[in-house]
Formats: structure tokens, C-alpha cells, sequence
């Protein structure tokens, strides 16, 4: 068991930048784990597919990357399924995995890049769908104390992109699997979302399955998003911000187009990427990082910059987005 000290997390972060862990260890199992734990005094950084992180500077501690596989089916009853799958396990391939089992739940949130132990930290999400709406419980191992844990839904304070896991467990968990429950028959598709529909008409499916609705997804993102090894980038770095109805009305007063989706009485959801658009920021460049020409959300590395020029510029666009509307953006990134 070496740990690999001065290691470029370069391969590690989606973002595509050069900077080094003190050192770096793949844990491949949770007795690895524990042991290894039990040896090291320094501060630990857990990582898993690197494509929500972004590393301003070198980092002072042992990244811990969570490479623990299995995937295994617990409980078959009353037409749904119980399934436990390790936190190192890439997202997308968990997806398939229950399409090819046709176990419905998870199509909406095909090709989210990642790993399942990260799925729960920013609750992921993509066209009305959300990873805790089959969630049941997600088992981790406490980095100060080394005791195992087993959090069930009620305890994990998932919101929009939010959870306990970024807040009183912030840095203080290794989530070592997680379980959803999923359908075996009757599944309820969400298909109203986003450019689905369209999709599924284009192509003449009137009684679409859940393979269908994932293609449909597939198609969409691979249309919109830029592709990490093409273009460095972490998705969506803000997340959509949620605004009160005084402040929504004198806003449509002066934007009648502005999009937006009332949450409750008193709340609605703006997109962000409206936002940084109309404030002229779409495509726009400053050095080797820039704002997405074709969806304004995401910010990309086009190479040969470092972290810090990702942060002026995401401060930049929050600078700009406040001047115009006074709202303020806040990172749905995590800033290392
Ligand atoms: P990492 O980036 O490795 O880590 C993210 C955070 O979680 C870090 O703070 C890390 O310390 C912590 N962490 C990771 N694993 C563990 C663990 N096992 N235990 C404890 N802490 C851990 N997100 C969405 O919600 N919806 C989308 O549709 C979406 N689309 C995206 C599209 C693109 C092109 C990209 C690049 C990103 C997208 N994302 C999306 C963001 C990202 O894919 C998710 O947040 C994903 O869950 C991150 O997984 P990861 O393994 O890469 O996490
Ligand atoms: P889109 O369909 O162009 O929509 C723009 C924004 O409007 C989205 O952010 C979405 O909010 C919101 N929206 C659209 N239809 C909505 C509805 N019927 N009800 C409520 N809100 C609605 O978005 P996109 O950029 O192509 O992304 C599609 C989906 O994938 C979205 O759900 C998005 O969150 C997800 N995605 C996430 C990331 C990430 O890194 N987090 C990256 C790419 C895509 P929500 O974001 O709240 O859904």
C-alpha cells in the first residue's frame, strides 16, 4: 500500500489542470480504506471522477480516489427493486446497468459524468429528475473516527444541488456505496422536460420505454454540452438561481422574455444561463478560460491555464450578472 507523493491530478479533473496532490492513493476496497486511514495525520481530499472540482492551487493533503466497484442487486419485491452499487462505480455505466435490467428511475440522468459515491453530495439532477427521488440509503466511513455509517434519505438534507454532504459533512465522509430503488414494471416516465418530447416525436415513438428516454437524454446532452476531452470543463458552474416573486415581478417588468419556473408562491427558479447570456457573457473569452458559446452555464479551459484564471473569470460573470439584475450567482462547483 504506497501512497504516490507530488501527483499531477492532471488525468483526474475534468477540467483538464495541472496541478498536484501531496499525495495520491486509488482505493480499490474499504478495509484498503480503513486501513490506510488509520496511518495517515493529514488533511484528506476524497475524489471521484474529477468533473465537479476546481483546483485553484496545489493541494495540501492525500486525495483519497474512490475506485471501489460492485454493483449488486439486494431485493426484488412488489415490482421494484433494491440496488447497492460502490461508490466508485462511473454513473453512466450504473445507468445502463438498470436499463439493461429494465429498472426504471435513473434514465432522466443518463451520461451525467462521475461516480456513484458522488451522485449524493450535490443530489444530481437533469430534466426533472433527481438521484434522491429512487434514493434509499448510502453507507460512509467518518474520516476523523473511521466508524461506518449507513445515512438514510431523511438524514441527507437533499435540496436542489444540495445535501448535508456540502454543508455539517462537508470533506468529512467517504461515501463507500449507495442504494436506490428502482422499477421493475409501470415505470412513470418524465418526459415533459427539456427537448424529450420533441425528441421522442422526431423519431416516431409514441409509447416510449425507458431505453428510449435515455437515448433521447444521450442525444440532447451530446448536442448541447461540450465534451470534457474535448474541452475542459465541470458541466454547470453556477447553479440556477432562486429568487423571491417581489423581486421576479419588477425583474419581468424590465425583461418580459426572461424565462422561469415558479417553485412555490414565493419563489422562482431563473436560469442562470439566460442570465450570463443577456449579460453579453455567452462565448466570451478572457485568456485561455471562457464562457461556453453554445450554453453559457458552463465555463471551459482551452488549455494551458490554471485554476485561478477559471475563478477571476467565474467572479467576472457573477460581478456582470449582479450589475444587471442583482442576483447573485453562487458556484455549483466545488472549489478546492
Ligand atoms: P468529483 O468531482 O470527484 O467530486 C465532487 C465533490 O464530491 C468533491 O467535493 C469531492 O470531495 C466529493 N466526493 C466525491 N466522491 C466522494 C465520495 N465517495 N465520498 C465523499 N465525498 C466525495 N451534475 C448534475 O447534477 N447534473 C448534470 O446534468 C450534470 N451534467 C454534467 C455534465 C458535464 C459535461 C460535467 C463535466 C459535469 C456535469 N455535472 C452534472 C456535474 C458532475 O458530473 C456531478 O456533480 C457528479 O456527481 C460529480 O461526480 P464526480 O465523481 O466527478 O465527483
Ligand atoms: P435547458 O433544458 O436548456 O433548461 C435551462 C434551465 O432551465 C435548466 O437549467 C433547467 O433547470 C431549467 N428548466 C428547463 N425546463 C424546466 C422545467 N420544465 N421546469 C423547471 N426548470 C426547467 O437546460 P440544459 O442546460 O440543456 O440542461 C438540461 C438538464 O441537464 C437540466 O436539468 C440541467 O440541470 C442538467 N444539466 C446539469 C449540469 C450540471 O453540471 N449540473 C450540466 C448539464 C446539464 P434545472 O437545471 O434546475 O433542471
Amino acid at each position: 500500500m504506497e501512497l504516490v507523493p507530488n501527483f499531477s491530478l492532471l488525468p483526474y479533473n475534468t477540467f483538464g489542470l495541472d496541478q498536484k496532490a501531496k499525495a495520491f492513493y486509488s482505493v480499490n476496497d474499504e478495509n484498503e480504506l480503513l486501513a490506510l486511514l488509520s496511518k495517515i495525520k493529514d488533511n484528506i481530499y476524497v475524489l471521484g471522477g474529477g468533473s465537479n472540482i476546481l483546483l485553484t492551487k496545489d493541494v495540501d493533503g492525500i486525495v483519497l480516489h474512490n475506485n471501489i466497484q460492485g454493483i449488486t442487486i439486494l431485493e426484488q419485491m412488489n415490482g421494484s427493486t433494491l440496488v447497492e452499487v460502490s461508490g466508485g462505480v462511473n454513473w453512466h455505466e450504473f445507468v445502463l446497468f438498470t436499463l439493461s435490467k429494465n429498472l426504471g428511475g435513473l434514465e432522466n440522468l443518463s451520461l451525467i459524468p462521475g461516480t456513484v459515491g458522488a451522485a449524493p453530495i450535490q443530489n444530481i439532477g437533469a430534466y426533472g429528475v433527481e438521484q434522491q427521488d429512487n434514493f434509499v440509503y448510502l453507507e460512509y466511513v467518518d474520516l476523523e473516527t473511521l466508524k461506518k455509517y449507513r445515512c438514510y434519505k431523511a438524514d441527507c438534507g437533499f435540496g436542489y444541488r444540495e445535501s448535508v454532504f456540502k454543508h455539517a459533512l462537508r470533506q468529512k465522509t467517504f461515501i463507500t456505496k449507495v442504494a436506490y430503488n428502482l422499477t421493475e414494471t409501470d415505470h412513470v416516465l418524465h418526459t415533459e422536460y427539456g427537448a424529450i418530447d420533441q425528441v421522442l416525436k422526431e423519431k416516431n415513438i409514441d409509447n416510449p420505454t425507458i431505453k428510449d428516454v435515455s437515448n433521447a437524454v444521450i442525444s440532447i446532452r451530446q448536442s448541447k454540452l461540450p465534451n470534457p476531452n474535448e474541452i475542459g470543463n465541470a458541466g454547470s458552474f453556477f447553479k440556477n438561481p432562486v429568487i423571491s416573486q417581489n423581486q421576479f415581478e419588477d425583474l419581468q417588468t424590465l425583461y418580459p422574455m426572461m424565462p422561469f419556473y415558479p417553485l412555490n408562491e414565493s419563489n422562482v427558479k431563473i436560469p442562470a444561463g439566460w442570465l450570463i447570456e443577456t449579460a453579453g457573457l455567452k462565448g466570451y473569452r478572457q485568456g485561455n478560460v471562457g464562457v461556453h458559446n453554445r450554453q453559457a452555464l458552463v465555463l471551459v479551459h482551452f488549455g494551458n491555464a490554471k485554476g485561478k484564471d477559471v475563478l477571476d473569470l467565474a467572479n467576472h460573470v457573477i460581478d456582470s450578472v449582479f450589475k444587471k439584475f442583482q442576483i447573485e450567482l453562487h458556484p455549483e462547483v466545488n472549489i478546492w
